[in-house]
Formats: C-alpha cells, structure tokens, sequence
C-alpha cells in the first residue's frame, strides 16, 4: 500500500505546474505555502453528560484574489494535512473559474453518525466560536463539505451572529433558505459535474444518453449528478457509499435509490441491484465513472482495473499524482475537481453576493450563470489541454495557479 498524504500530492501537483510557468520564483514561493492555519481543541458536553474533546482546523491557503473560501467538514479522518490540500484546491478553484474568493477549509475530528443532533449543534456552536475571530462575510466564508449540511451551516450563522450582536448571513454559504440561504446551492455542485459531464462527452463524441455511468459516494454531489444524468438517458449502473454498493447493468432507478438513502440512510439494501464493495462501484467498466465520496480512492493500487473513457471528479483530490498520470497515458479523460465540482462555490458566491446587496436572484438566472461559468472555464482547460499536449489537470492548474501568481505579483509583497 502507498503511503497517501494529500497535503503531499497537493504539493507535487503544484510543483509540476509552476515548473512550466514563465512566472517570479519567489511569487510562486509564496504562493505554495498555507498563509494561515488555527488548530483548535475544545470540549462539547455529550448526551450522557461527559465532557468530550475535539480537534478542529481552519486554514487559508491564500486570499489575494478575495476572502478565503472553503468548506467545513465533520469526518473520522480529518487531519491538519487534509485541510491544507482541499484549502489549497479551493484556491485553484476559485481562480479556475474566476471567481473574486481566496481558498480555504475547515474540519473537525469526529464521527458525526455516531452522535446525536444536540450534540452536532453543540459542536457547531464551541467550533465556530473558537474559529469566530478568523471568519466573517470579508474575511473567510465557511460552506458544507462531506457530513455538514444546511442545518449545520445555519447553526454557524446563528453563534456568529449572537457574538456580533445582529444577523450575518453572509458569514456562510449553503444556508436554508429561510435565512438567506440560495435557490439551487444544494443542487449546485451535482449540477456542475453533470454540465461537465455533457461538456466532456460532447468533446469526445460521445453520446450521453446511451451512456453508462458509476458513481462512488451517493451523497449530495453524487445523488444530484446521478439524478440529472439519468433525466438525459444515460444509465447509473452502480453506486456506493460508505457501507457498500450495488451494481444493476440495467441501470438503477435513480429516484427509487434517493428514496431508499433518505429512509435508511445508506444504499445498502436497495432491492434493485447486486451488491458490491463501496470501491469495487470504481472498477465496474462504465463510459464515465464519477468519484464522489472522498480524496485518495484512484491510486495504483486499482487504476489498471479503472476501465472508463470520461471521470469526472465530484470528490476534491480522489486520484493521486501516478494514478491521475497512468490514466492520462491510456488517454482517460479526468476531469479535475477544481473544474468538475467547481459549480458548487460558484453557486456559494452568487449566494454571498445576494446577503451583502440584500436581494434575491432567480433560480433560472443562478443556474444559467453557473452553467455559464463553468462552460467558459471548461473551454479554456480544454483548449489548452489540446494545445499543450497536456492533461485536463494539467491545463487548469496552469491558469489558476498563473491567475493567482499575477494577483499576488500585481499587489507586491507587504510591507
Ligand atoms: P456528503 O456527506 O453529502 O456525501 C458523501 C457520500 O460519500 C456519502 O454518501 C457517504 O456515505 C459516501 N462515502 C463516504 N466514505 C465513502 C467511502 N469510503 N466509499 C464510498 N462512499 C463513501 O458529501 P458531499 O457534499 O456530497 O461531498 C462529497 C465530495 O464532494 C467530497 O470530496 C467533497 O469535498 C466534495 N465536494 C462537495 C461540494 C458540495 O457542495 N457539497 C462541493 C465541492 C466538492
């Protein structure tokens, strides 16, 4: 087994690129490492009474395009160098596709299945309080990652809105409705890597609506990508989460499966479909595999098995740097989650933008402006993907990181 550290692939990725850019060296110095990073331990009081400890971490990698922005996620497996590599992603991604926002991200040790809502909403509450004094609507704007959701993101606008003494609603993006949350957030990111999809298959020629898809993590990202990619044809022959898969050649009944997740909480036990493993789903010969559960699943311990012609990263990091380079030599198009997850944080911009002008937009006018954005970074990767003889990765990283090594040499180094 490899040893996987995604604060390392991060790094290597970034190496790879700046080594090809025409940019200053000390520029690019500056821009590789985390800018700041808060590493809090706080205790929670449990249902039984106890008083427990957590670990918990908000780190920007870099803010000279705008205010830090980046998810907060509750998972077993958080740790300091997973929070730098998807706050540095988020950087990536918010220059891919020139939105005016920093990069950043924030989670916190723990097992959230196993813990009661008040203890959730206890959790929240201590976090962001210990986390207050380095966010806020112009400084560093928090949004749901893997296990927070809506509701935890209204809990994070409540705690900093009674320490402030009035309401904030753009401390956070991802928020209900009822309270300045946006049309079409919840859908955004699933959205983004369906249009990506439908972008990529029609450069390749192919087909959407004949085509078969996998998907690893039947979450939000990964049920709404299935949910629009069945509505145009195309066949979901399997899907995973954490507790297992399943696998239907005739292809799954996309609302059936959402049903049965929401009443059970897992996949798991669907009738209509063969189980599987939760990665086995990634190895099942599909046109377009989708990996949306969590970083590291591609590696070589199973890339030779990977038998697709489109992936389309709904997760952050889910293939590491050999793995991503060996499908790149066997001419699998990976589209790289800075571009194929990206509508999600463009979604979460409008949703800012709409709580600091105090209005509403439209539905329709917050998805075609998303697909819009996301079509005119697609092109641009693609186009130099072509022109460069280089991978999609590749190519998108070449005009993020150039975009935020102009912004960072444009304002100069302070003092
Ligand atoms: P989620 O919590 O809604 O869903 C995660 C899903 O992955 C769940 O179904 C879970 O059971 C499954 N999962 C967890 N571990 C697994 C494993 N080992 N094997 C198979 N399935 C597993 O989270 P989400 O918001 O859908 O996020 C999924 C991925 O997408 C993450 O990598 C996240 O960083 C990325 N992402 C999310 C957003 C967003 O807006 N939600 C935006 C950009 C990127």
């Amino acid at each position: 087994m490899q040893k996987l550290n995604p604060y390392e692939f991060a790094l290597a990725s970034f190496d790879k690129v700046a080594a090809t850019l025409d940019m200053d060296p000390g520029i690019l110095k500056k821009i590789r490492v985390v800018n700041r990073e808060l590493v809090v331990n706080f205790p929670v009081f449990m249902d039984d009474g106890a008083i427990e400890m957590f670990t918990g971490f908000r780190v920007q990698h870099d803010i000279s395009r705008g205010p830090a922005k980046g998810g907060i996620r509750y998972h077993p497996t958080v740790d300091l160098d997973t929070i730098r590599a998807l706050a540095m992603f988020m950087t990536w991604k918010t220059a891919l596709v020139q939105i005016p926002f920093g990069g950043a991200k924030g989670g916190v040790q723990c097992n959230p299945k196993q813990m009661s809502l008040g203890e959730i909403e206890r959790l929240t509450r201590r976090f962001i309080s210990e986390i207050s004094f380095i966010i806020g609507p112009e400084s560093d704007i928090p949004a749901p990652d893997v296990y927070t959701n809506a509701q935890v993101m209204a809990w994070i606008m409540d705690t900093y809105s009674m320490m402030k003494g009035y309401s904030v609603p753009g401390v956070v993006t991802g928020k209900p409705i009822s309270i300045g949350g946006t049309l079409g957030r919840q859908e955004a990111t699933g959205n983004g890597c369906f249009y990506c999809t439908a972008f990529a298959a029609d450069r390749l020629g192919m087909d959407l609506s004949r085509a078969t898809v996998a998907i690893q993590g039947f979450g939000n990202v990964g049920s709404v990508s299935a949910m629009r990619l069945s509505e145009v044809g195309a066949k979901i022959i399997a899907a995973s989460d954490s507790q297992g898969g399943l696998v239907n050649l005739n292809g799954l009944d996309v609302e059936a499966l959402i049903k049965h997740k929401e009443k059970t909480g897992t996949v798991v036990g669907f009738p209509d479909g063969d189980p599987v493993g939760s990665v086995d789903v990634l190895t099942v010969p599909c046109d377009v595999l989708i990996p949306a559960a969590m970083e590291n699943v591609i590696t070589m311990d199973n890339v030779d098995r990977i038998s697709t012609k489109i992936i389309i990263e709904g997760a952050n990091g889910p293939t590491i740097p050999d793995a991503d380079e060996a499908l790149y030599q066997r001419d699998v198009l990976v589209v790289p989650d800075i571009l194929a997850n990206a509508g999600g944080v463009v979604v979460s911009y409008f949703e800012w933008v709409q709580n600091i002008q105090k209005l509403t937009w439209r539905e329709n006018e917050i998805n075609d402006r998303m697909k819009e954005i996301i079509y005119t970074a697609f092109a641009s990767v693609f186009d130099l993907h072509r022109l460069k003889k280089v991978s999609l990765r590749d190519a998108a990283l070449t005009l993020a990181i150039g975009r935020v090594a102009q912004a960072t040499a444009d304002r100069g180094i302070y003092p």
